[in-house]
């Protein structure tokens, strides 16, 4: 059987170590479709993992990488036949089931989304879990009725993954979107992305007071900590904040005041086990509502052997927009 090169974590005595490994599909994990890797990426969680900044492998070996797109081999399930393109976020993968670092990945058909026609495997690794995650979250602030003539929207890690492409979406949508950045020299990136204003992340970064001045209609927080509580204090009365990561931090030094005075909603939004239904929702809407030309010029493309130098420097905030890998 042929081989095939992935990138393997193995635990070691003083913790984990990272390197390249030559498989064979009998090293492959349980599941009933086989796929050929085309692309992956590099989302926050994987730099955490390879970088070994927290315990997000919890099953030993692991191919990190939570996700992957590519062309199915063989199948097992009647919903998917060989050549079909596929992808998959999330679903633990990288975590306790092998990733997208590798050439060949087997998983469960339950957790293919098909390509959609509108990208091709590149994009939707452009896309990947940071990008549909900001699907998700505005997602969360339409459910929560926020609507552009509600006022302004705020996007917090904004030249990250997740924020660049909520930037996109909700200025799409007709949003007033003001970005947050602690790279207020990327302002040219982000006006081109679709926001109407940039802000230093400065401003969000003190002691939160119980209630603010009334600022936004909603925001997308990507970051937590003392940034997604100044914004919590800021949310206008019924606005709604969707919050998704903790690139600040996890802590939320925050007070019930907004939400018993004001009676704002804050969604959390997970991406990992969200339902089919959901995934399949979000998808469809990054296929309708996304400007594809404004996602290529955010996307980097990266030979997949440059995971291991780019992981470190997601995790230190260093990397703008998506990075994209051609794997094989
Ligand atoms: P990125 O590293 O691409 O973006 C994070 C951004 O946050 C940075 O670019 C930076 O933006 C900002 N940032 C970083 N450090 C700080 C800090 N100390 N204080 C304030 N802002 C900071 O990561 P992703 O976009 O891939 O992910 C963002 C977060 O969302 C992560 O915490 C990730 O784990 C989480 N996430 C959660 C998901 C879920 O299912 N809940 C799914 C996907 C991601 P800038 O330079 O503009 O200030």
């Amino acid at each position: 059987m042929a081989g095939f090169k992935a990138l393997l974590a193995t635990k070691t005595d003083g913790g984990q170590s990272v390197d390249w490994s030559d498989l064979t599909q009998d090293d492959l994990m349980e599941g009933n479709v086989t796929i050929r890797v085309s692309h992956t990426t590099l989302n926050y969680k994987d730099g955490l993992a390879i970088t070994g900044k927290a315990p997000i492998f919890r099953r030993w070996p692991m191919i990190p990488g939570i996700d992957l797109a590519g062309v199915v081999e063989s199948s097992e399930s009647s919903d998917y036949k060989k050549g079909d393109e596929v992808i998959v976020n999330g679903w633990g993968m990288g975590e306790t089931h092998f990733g997208g670092y590798s050439e060949m990945a087997r998983v469960d058909a339950g957790w293919l989304v098909p390509l959609p026609k509108q990208f091709n495997c590149s994009d939707a690794m452009a896309i990947g879990t940071a990008g549909y995650t900001a699907m998700l979250c505005v997602l969360a602030l339409e459910d929560h009725n926020v609507k552009p003539k509600d006022g302004q929207v705020l996007v917090t890690g904004a030249n990250g993954g997740v924020g660049s492409v909520a930037v996109a979406l909700l200025s799409r949508l007709g949003y007033d979107v003001v970005a947050s950045t602690g790279r207020t020299e990327e302002e040219d990136y982000l006006k081109y992305l679709g926001a109407k204003e940039v802000v230093d992340r400065n401003e969000f970064s003190g002691k939160a007071s119980m209630l603010g001045k009334e600022r936004w209609a909603g925001a997308v927080d990507s970051v937590g900590s003392t940034t997604l509580a100044n914004v919590l204090s800021q949310t206008k009365y019924y606005g709604a904040v969707a919050a998704c990561g903790l690139a600040q931090g996890p802590d939320l030094p925050t007070s019930v005041m907004p939400f018993i005075l004001r009676g704002i909603t804050l969604q959390g939004v997970d991406s990992v086990m969200a339902s089919k239904e959901r995934r399949l929702l979000a998808w469809g809407r990054l296929a309708k509502d996304l400007d594809i030309g404004k996602l290529r010029a955010m996307a980097v493309a990266h030979p997949l052997e440059d995971v291991l130098e780019l992981a470190p420097q997601i995790v230190e905030g260093k990397v703008r927009g998506r990075v994209v890998f051609n794997v094989g």
